[in-house]
């Protein structure tokens, strides 16, 4: 007996052909034939109303769930971007270290930051910085450097406390005794939620995108490194490396690596950024 290959609502039936049970002459096989043709009869019908229910229930199932989406997004917060904070470690009369050629650190951390400032504003980030051109930003009338140099950071610390929604990132360089010492390393305090992980985040990428060989982990600051410290914000101190060493001291003092460092900042934030939506 031929079959014949029906198809419904996507499912494959097959069902007795019916031109050979009706001209079929053998009443045993007609009967046979009308109860079989029957219960396959009452089968599609329960296929149909099966596949009725549910292509309704995936309809409606599908409505519900995009309403759950639309009744979330409504009621969640839009996200709002953090401002940026940037500052260039030293500055003016405070040169930081300096590299193996005599290069002070202040130039290096102000090229990095106007590179990065550069990338974010690109990106629509809204910047503030320290500083942008190699000054101190001590209060006028401030007497005598130490004086200057402590009002220079308690003004950092000001913009770094500004606004309750902002991410602060301040710009070193590291120097070490042994010149062998390399690679780039970010310190993050434990007292504002979130520095750790924008610190692992930055060094993850100075790793994936710069350093390959780098084993430096994130480390932990305290009161030593003040505005990390004291910010009530995210915060990292990027030491993007070390210019007691002479290779990495002639790379940091080139602005082709400059610019990758800044890249790199500016990537590692990205996903930190990301990893909060
Ligand atoms: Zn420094």
């Amino acid at each position: 007996m031929k079959n014949k290959i029906y198809i419904y609502a996507g499912y494959i039936i097959q069902l007795p052909d019916v031109g050979i049970y009706k001209k079929s002459t053998d009443w045993k096989e007609y009967i046979i034939m009308k109860k079989l043709y029957k219960k396959i009869g009452r089968k599609l019908t329960a296929l149909v109303l099966v596949a009725a229910v549910g292509s309704a229930a995936v309809y409606f199932g599908g409505t519900r769930a995009i309403e759950n989406v639309i009744e979330s997004s409504v009621i969640k917060q839009p996200y709002e971007p953090p401002i940026i904070i940037l500052d260039a470690g030293h500055g003016g009369m405070d040169g930081g270290c300096s590299s193996v050629n005599g290069t002070p650190e202040k130039g290096i951390n102000l090229n990095i930051l106007l590179h990065l400032r550069e990338l974010l504003r690109i990106n629509g980030y809204t910047v503030e910085v320290t500083r942008d051109t190699d000054r101190s930003i001590h209060d006028d009338g401030v007497e005598g450097i130490a004086n200057q140099k402590s009002s220079d950071m308690d003004n950092r610390l000001e913009l770094f406390n500004k606004y309750d929604n902002a991410i602060c990132l301040s710009i070193h360089q590291n120097q070490f005794t042994d010149p062998a010492y390399s690679g780039a390393q970010m310190f993050y305090s434990n007292q504002v939620k979130g520095s750790s992980a924008l610190a692992q985040s930055i060094q993850d990428a100075f790793v994936s995108q710069l350093q390959p060989e780098n084993t430096r982990e994130i480390k932990l600051c305290g009161e030593e490194l003040f505005l990390c410290y004291f910010c009530e914000n995210p915060t990292v101190m990027v030491e993007c490396g070390f210019l007691s060493n002479p290779y990495e001291a002639a790379l940091l003092e080139s602005e082709e690596y400059q610019q990758k460092v800044a890249f790199t900042i500016f990537c590692g934030l990205q996903n930190y950024l990301a990893s909060l939506i």
